[in-house]
């Protein structure tokens, strides 16, 4: 069982992860100043640039879900459990990465999967 110092701490730091996302997710999303550069040339690269940079935003995206949704968990009170098999989640998996949402046998059976 977690303890409520343990998951208190489990949230700051996802706390912190979410904010840091959130920022990157704000900067990626700014519209890139475009400069002064008239003339047709210029636009495919700025295009493929924009695409790039919304690719990552949408991958931050993800990682902002499992953020949230660990903090949701921490809210009800059901956080650090597995959602595949229902045990608890080792501690040192949460120390890593506090939004895992298996334990590492079904983390392991995951992988093996794709
Ligand atoms: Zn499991």
């Amino acid at each position: 069982m977690l303890s409520k110092e343990k998951i208190e701490k489990y949230k700051n730091t996802l706390e912190g992860m979410k904010e840091s996302l959130e920022d990157e997710i704000a900067h990626l999303e700014t519209p890139v100043d475009m400069g002064d550069f008239p003339g047709e040339d210029e636009n495919t690269d700025e295009s493929e640039q924009a695409f790039n940079q919304r690719s990552s935003a949408s991958s931050l995206r993800d990682e902002l879900d499992e953020v949230e949704s660990a903090l949701i968990k921490i809210q009800k009170g059901n956080y650090g459990k597995c959602e595949s098999c229902g045990q608890e989640i080792e501690e040192e998996i949460l120390d890593i990465s506090p939004e895992s949402k298996f334990c590492r046998e079904c983390n392991k059976k995951n992988i093996n999967k794709k």
